[in-house]
């Protein structure tokens, strides 16, 4: 047994696939997930499936840096747990360990540019 990251892996990646429903651009419910954001969506949670949910200064060595809702600067533009692909529950979120809130947030948010209105910052 390899005592490196990447174990007894050797390299086949179980792949997460993104349901077809959001594939086409032109479909009246949002949110459609381009490509490279599917590709991004599926490598995280590739990684959560293989490694466990991820955490703050866990062996996985990735800075999750969730944030409450109370602490979420970023709520009103609509960054925020509820609007990210990870997002299964009010408290469960598909690639972190915490607890979570629907108005939280994290640095791993896979949300996408149509649910996020910059001009609602003030
Ligand atoms: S923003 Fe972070 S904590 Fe919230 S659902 Fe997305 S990945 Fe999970």
């Amino acid at each position: 047994m390899s005592n490196n990251t990447w174990g007894n892996y050797k390299g086949e990646i179980k792949g997460v696939r993104i349901e077809a429903l959001h594939d086409d651009p032109t479909a009246k419910v949002p949110p459609y997930h381009p490509p490279a954001e599917k590709e991004f969506i599926s490598a995280m949670q590739s990684i959560a499936i293989r490694f466990g949910k991820l955490a703050d200064k866990d062996e996985n060595g990735i800075w999750v840096g969730y944030e409450s809702r109370a602490k979420n600067e970023n709520y009103a533009i609509g960054v925020r747990c509820e609007n990210c692909a990870h997002f299964e529950s009010a408290n469960v979120c598909k690639i972190i360990k915490a607890k979570i809130e629907p108005g939280g947030y994290c640095r791993l948010a896979a949300i996408p540019s149509e649910l996020v209105n910059k001009n609602k910052k003030k």
